[in-house]
């Protein structure tokens, strides 16, 4: 299979599931933001089939990263909730229901 390695989303088309996510991301004028974590996290470049998996499948993960809805990733265990499942301690400081950690806004 060919793989067509992309350093931006300029020329890639999501398919199947990676469709609505991207649509929310063009919504939210994320897009931008999107190709800065590639590069981060993919300096080489990214297939495009390995990128609509993660808008696929890390749809909630890549919400977090791109601060789009009331999605939130634990800075300890590094799970991802929507804000309004997190527990809150006695001060009503937002804690993670997985490992109890503080999260940071
Ligand atoms: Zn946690």
């Amino acid at each position: 299979m060919l793989k067509i390695y992309v350093d931006t989303t300029a020329n890639y088309k999501p398919w199947c599931g990676a469709v609505s996510t991207y649509e929310t991301i063009v919504e939210e004028d994320k897009l931008d933001d999107l190709d800065f974590l590639l590069k981060e996290l993919y300096p080489e470049g990214i297939s495009e089939s390995h990128l609509n998996d993660i808008l696929w499948f890390e749809s909630d993960w890549v919400f977090a990263q791109l601060g789009i809805g009331n999605m939130v990733e634990c800075g300890y265990c590094g799970e991802i909730f929507d804000e309004e499942d997190l527990d809150e301690d006695e001060d009503g400081e937002k804690l993670c229901p997985n490992c109890q950690h503080e999260i940071e806004y």
